[in-house]
């Protein structure tokens, strides 16, 4: 059984124990002083079968507890310590060895106050009280029995004193007791207390822990969204020039980067001719199929409307012409089968390189000489990329 038992039980367990031989020990001690002054004082007139009775009474009552505790029987038990339990057989055997002696009844008293020490942290007033008057009731029926039986060496006077002591004390005990016992439950309220607000803390922090968490989910989508195209899912306009930006600031030659501006060709006419809608999802189709020919570090943005923009970081002037070429013929191979006729559609693209010269600190050059490649790709025909570098033009015609 005790396997099963929990830690805690089974520290108490240890300690219940440890409590039954403390009352053990005491036992011992006041039956070995009746036993030695039975033994060295021939006027005593108790029989050794008296005494012999009494020492089989504590041994029997001590065993029956120590096996309880052992099987864990005293945990059926309301005060599983079976503190008053405890007393109750301790109280009748003190009177007990009162009723067998005379002489030392005095120190045999003593037992009943060594025996309320053990109650001291678990009995309430009543208890004590209950207790007291267990205790004054048996050493009074000893002597009412020693007047009647008119016992040798009776000394009444000597016994109405201890009566009388008895019962000041007892009252005195009742009440350090009750004191103790008030004491005691007062710290149990407060340590239940500061369980339960140590409890309510814990729960809080969980909480502030739980919407500290849903508010990062719902601040990294509300920064998602901040710079990002709602319809493409590429970054916006405002999230490539913060991006572009420190680009050019650091940038020290012209085989830094690249910017590219793409423009669907006659988006105006999709719109016109197979709605709004139909436009969107070329918009949508080009994004997809333009990120598919990017490499990891490039940046594609919705530039507005129908219009992008590409930089390609540690891509020169022949790696941003192909990369654009790419993306041109890929799109122009899709086939929208969703529209009637399934058309296809194309787009131009201006090209430019970094120019620590003219571009340093300012994208506004930069982009502007792509815008006017762009421009060129347009008047030239559309459907082509064209590239704008300060020293010469580069034409790549479809
Ligand atoms: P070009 O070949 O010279 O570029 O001609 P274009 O018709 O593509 O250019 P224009 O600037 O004349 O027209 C762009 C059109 O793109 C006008 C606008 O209604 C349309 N547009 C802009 N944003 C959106 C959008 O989000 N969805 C759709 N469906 N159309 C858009
Ligand atoms: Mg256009
Ligand atoms: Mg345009």
């Amino acid at each position: 059984m005790s396997v099963a038992l929990s830690d805690d039980i089974q520290n108490k367990q240890r300690i219940r124990i440890k409590r039954l031989m403390m009352g053990f020990a005491a036992y011992v001690v006041c039956g070995t002083i009746v036993w030695l002054y039975f033994l060295t004082n021939q006027t005593e007139h108790t029989s050794t079968a008296e005494i012999a009775i009494a020492t089989a009474f504590s041994l029997v009552v001590q065993a029956t507890f120590y096996f309880m505790i052992k099987s864990g029987a005293n945990l059926k038990f309301k005060d599983p310590s079976l503190t008053i339990q405890q007393m109750i057989p301790g109280f009748l055997w003190v009177t007990y060895l009162l009723s067998i002696t005379q002489s030392v009844r005095g120190i045999v008293l003593v037992f009943y106050f060594v025996i309320l020490m053990f109650g001291i942290f678990r009995l309430t007033a009543r208890q004590y009280l209950a207790l007291s008057v267990l205790a004054l009731s048996g050493y009074g029926i000893v002597i009412a029995h020693d007047i009647s039986t008119n016992a040798p060496q009776f000394n009444l006077t000597l016994n109405l004193v201890q009566l009388a002591v008895l019962a000041i004390l007892l009252i005195w005990f009742s009440y350090f007791g009750h004191e103790v016992h008030d004491l005691r439950n007062e710290n149990k309220i407060k340590k239940a207390q500061l369980i339960r607000k140590h409890m309510e803390i814990e729960r809080q922090r969980d909480e502030i822990h739980r919407t500290n968490n849903e508010l990062q989910v719902v601040l990294s989508k509300l920064s998602t969204q901040a710079i990002t195209d709602e319809l493409t899912g590429l970054a916006n306009r405002r999230h490539f020039v913060d991006c572009l930006q420190p680009y050019i600031e650091q940038a020290k030659d012209s085989s830094e980067f690249s910017i590219c501006l793409l423009d669907l060709d006659h988006f105006k006419q999709i719109n016109d001719r197979y709605g709004h809608n139909a436009g969107d999802l070329v918009l949508q189709r080009f994004a997809d199929t333009a990120k598919q020919c990017l490499r990891k570090n490039d940046l594609l943005a919705r530039y507005g409307g129908e219009e992008f923009i590409l930089f390609l970081p540690r891509a020169d002037k022949y790696a941003a012409m192909e990369c654009a070429e790419r993306i041109r013929a890929e799109f122009s191979k899709i086939i929208f089968e969703e529209l009637p006729d399934s058309p296809s559609f194309t787009l131009s693209v201006g090209v430019t390189i970094f120019s620590p010269k003219s571009d340093h600190m300012k994208s506004e050059n930069l982009i502007s000489r792509a815008d006017a490649a762009l421009y060129n790709a347009k008047k030239r025909g559309r459907n082509q990329v064209v590239l704008a570098e300060p020293a010469f033009k580069h034409h790549f015609a479809a």
